[in-house]
């Protein structure tokens, strides 16, 4: 394959991605977390082409999206009573739940596991997406694998130009963090990743405490892999060190939220607002600190709590060596 295409979502556009899924190829396409890269959830070959075109470890399952409630039926065994409340209070939007699949989800969206992750995007253009196809989507995010997610088409381009043939153009992600994955098949939440949808509202909705992702819960596979990671070295710093001020290396660049004093970096990048703001401009911030050709980036830390969880966990990742 060689072109890509960059249309934004309209009739037109959505009719030739559908086409495309239909025909079990591959499309990119906005929600409101990041950008996914979607195949036909029930076309082993298409979901093959995902892994293939991101570079993905065939253990790391993808999550298949849908438009509605008679989808999400076809895709699972059954609804727990605790899916059906998070549903009924979350979606659509960024939750991603862990349920156990049904014969007609193949093993290679579900890397040969019983269970299946499913959500149903809040972005209207990833809907109309799914219902122009009429069936449910499998999509991880829409980067090469490793690398920051996707937050807006230019992201996408970048990471799988020439491997996709159409990027469907929604504008910047306002999530801007993944989704969080709840495992719901218990009568009790398990939160296996954090996203921007917190614990403490999911176990509100739940109506029941979480559960610890240890012991004998599996763990999200994909949660072990190397991740979010730009080019450049990525150091984490606190709050503190930031307007304090005295210590930025010549050549390196700055992601923060406090006010800097010192000497200016090579990039920097403020973010004004809560952990919700930092975390929509993260992934656009770490691609813009490598695009600038630093090659350390400095990231300002925020208290690992609520939102800032799921931001912690990212940077954590993306800091890792
Ligand atoms: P991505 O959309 O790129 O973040 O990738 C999908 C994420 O969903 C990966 O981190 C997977 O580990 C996770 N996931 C997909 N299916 C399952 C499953 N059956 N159980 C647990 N986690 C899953
Ligand atoms: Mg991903």
């Amino acid at each position: 394959m060689s072109r890509t295409r960059v249309l934004r979502p309209d009739e037109k556009s959505l009719a030739l991605a559908a086409a495309i899924l239909r025909r079990g190829g591959l499309v990119a396409f906005p929600t409101e977390t990041v950008y996914g890269l979607g195949a036909r959830a029930y076309d082993a070959a298409a979901a093959r082409r995902v892994y293939k075109a991101k570079g993905r470890p065939s253990d790391n399952p993808l999550i298949v999206h849908v438009a509605d409630e008679a989808m999400l039926a076809d895709v699972v065994r059954r609804i727990t009573p605790l899916a059906r409340k998070l549903i009924d209070a979350f979606w659509p939007g960024p939750l991603t739940l862990i349920l156990e699949k049904s014969a007609r989800v193949p093993g290679a969206v579900t890397a040969g596991g019983r269970t299946v992750a499913v959500r149903c995007p809040g972005h209207p253009a990833a809907r109309a997406l799914i219902r122009a196809l009429g069936e449910p989507v499998a999509a991880p995010s829409a980067n090469l694998s490793g690398r920051p997610s996707p937050t807006t088409a230019a992201h996408v381009l970048r990471d799988l130009r020439g491997r996709v043939p159409l990027i469907l153009d929604g504008g910047p992600c306002r999530k801007g963090l993944e989704s969080a994955i709840v495992d719901a098949r218990g009568s009790r939440p398990v939160v296996l990743r954090h996203g921007t949808l917190t614990g403490e509202s999911i176990a509100r909705a739940a109506g029941a405490p979480l559960r610890s992702a240890g012991g004998t819960a599996p763990a999200s596979p994909g949660t072990a892999h190397r991740h979010y990671a730009p080019s450049c070295r990525v150091i984490l710093i606190p709050p503190a060190r930031v307007r304090d001020g005295g210590f930025v290396l010549r050549g390196a660049g700055l992601i923060h939220r406090a006010p800097w004093a010192g000497r200016r970096p090579a990039f920097a990048r403020r973010v004004t607002g809560g952990a919700g703001a930092y975390a929509a401009a993260l992934f656009a911030a770490l691609r813009d600190a490598e695009a600038a050709g630093v090659r350390t980036v400095y990231v300002e830390t925020v208290p690992d709590r609520g939102v800032g969880r799921a931001v912690m966990d990212r940077l954590r990742r993306a800091a890792r060596r």
